[in-house]
């Protein structure tokens, strides 16, 4: 049930109960004071009546004691009066007829000395019809009262609580269901006001809560994604932000490239495995220094390094094969001890639109047969896959019989290597 019918339910059985007892207290001195009044006004009347008829010797004059009894007579609560001596009508109300046929409740007979009498009767629902008309007009004053206390009580309770409520309640729900938490404004000061400030403390302290749980979350989702070695996002990032690989424009751009250190193993076991963790920081710096803002860097695993060019235009892309191996090879890398160690890397290079798809795992499988390639003809060399069949339409294996296939080794690019397949390591 609703606060205000609630409310309501209280107030509208209080007010008729004191209406009730209020028309009960009106109707019991209405009856008393009117009878008394009324049986008091005709006393007095009747005395009057009779000392004027007694003075002016009305017995004789029939047409003058007429006159003295109309006064009577237009008492509402009279029915009948007459004036008789001997049992002789001298005058009557109604005019001739007296009492003989009149319904009456109460007569008081006045001697008037010598056989004449003055005799007044009185009906008692003629004084209840009185009292009655006068009952009805309480009552409707008291339900009118009723009625205005009800709608103006009704009005105050909205406007003090009612509507106040509601608000609150809207801002809770929208809080609740939304989540946009919008705090309200209501300095009253009363017990609603007090209401409200404790729910505005506790938005204040729930939205401070949700951002501290967001950052925290960007913070946790930012570290997941993170190689906690080099700094360089992981295989994580890249499988949510670069599956399937983007597509800008215009169209069929991109490359990647896998890079794996030559010969890592022996870094690790000749100088140990900090001056390892050392030389994959180094590669993963070096590596994000040569390559634009708009290129990605990834630690893919152990050695092994994702790069990801979304603009690239295919043509620069053995450029870029050859730079990145340059940033690896050109300087050695200092260890600990102070000691340089020159190293080299191998690189796998494919456009991103090999597959239709954009898929990311696609391209690394022929990122990784390229990178397969140039490990195999000899490392610290790239080797750039232009599609994944050749131009007569054939797979892998016929690019290397036809030489589909771009090598680069150092700075120098061969879009043919017209070496036999047969002397390649990796094409038996
Ligand atoms: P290849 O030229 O054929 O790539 O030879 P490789 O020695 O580089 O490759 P291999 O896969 O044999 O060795 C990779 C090594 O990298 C093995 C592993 O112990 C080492 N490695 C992987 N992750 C880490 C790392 O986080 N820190 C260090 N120090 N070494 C690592
Ligand atoms: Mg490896
Ligand atoms: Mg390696």
């Amino acid at each position: 049930m609703r606060l205000y019918a609630k409310f309501l339910a209280i107030l509208i059985p209080c007010f008729l109960c004191l209406a009730g007892i209020g028309l009960w207290y009106e109707h019991r001195t209405a009856t008393s004071v009117n009878t008394d009044d009324l049986t008091q006004r005709i006393g007095a009347l009747t005395g009057r009546v009779a000392t004027a008829m007694v003075r002016h010797n009305a017995a004789d004059n029939p047409s003058l004691a007429n006159d003295l009894l109309a006064p009577l007579g237009h008492e509402p609560s009279v029915v009948c009066a007459e004036y008789t001596s001997a049992l002789r009508l001298i005058a009557s109300y109604p005019r001739g007829l007296g009492c003989r046929n009149a319904q009456f409740d109460q007569v008081t007979d006045v001697e008037l000395g010598e056989g004449v009498s003055l005799r007044i009767a009185m009906t008692e629902s003629l004084i209840k019809g009185a009292v009655g008309r006068q009952l009805q007009q309480s009552t409707l004053t008291f339900l009118g009262t009723l009625l205005l206390a009800v709608i103006s009580a009704s009005i105050g309770f909205r406007l003090i609580v009612g509507r106040r409520l509601e608000r609150l309640n809207q801002a809770m729900t929208v809080s609740t269901e939304t989540r946009k938490r919008q705090s309200l404004a209501d300095d009253s000061g009363d017990e609603i006001g007090r209401i409200v400030a404790t729910y505005n403390q506790l938005i204040r302290a729930e939205n401070e809560l949700e951002e501290k749980l967001r950052r925290t979350n960007l913070q946790l989702n930012e570290s997941s994604q993170r190689d906690p070695l080099t700094g360089l996002y992981n295989r994580l990032f890249a499988q949510r932000n670069l599956d399937p690989l983007p597509n800008p424009t215009p169209p069929d751009t991109g490359f990647i490239a896998l890079l794996d250190i030559d010969h890592f193993k022996r870094v690790n076991d000749t100088h140990g495995h900090e001056a390892g963790d050392t030389v994959l920081k180094a590669v993963a710096n070096r590596l994000n220094a040569c390559v634009r803002d708009d290129a990605v860097v990834i630690r893919w695993g152990g050695e092994e390094f994702l790069i990801a060019f979304p603009n690239v235009n295919p043509e620069i892309g053995p450029m870029l094969a050859s730079r990145l191996l340059n940033s690896i090879r050109q300087n050695p890398i200092a260890l600990a001890g102070g000691e340089g160690l020159s190293i080299t890397a191998s690189l796998g290079f494919v456009p991103c639109c090999l597959s239709p798809e954009r898929d990311l795992k696609t391209a690394v499988e022929w990122a990784d047969r390229a990178l397969y390639l140039a490990k195999g003809n000899g490392r610290d060399r790239a080797c750039v896959l232009w599609s994944d069949r050749d131009s007569n339409g054939e797979l892998l294996d016929a690019q290397l019989k036809h030489g589909d296939i771009t090598w680069v080794s150092g700075a120098a690019i061969d879009r043919r290597d017209d070496r036999n397949p047969s002397d390649r390591p990796l094409s038996a």
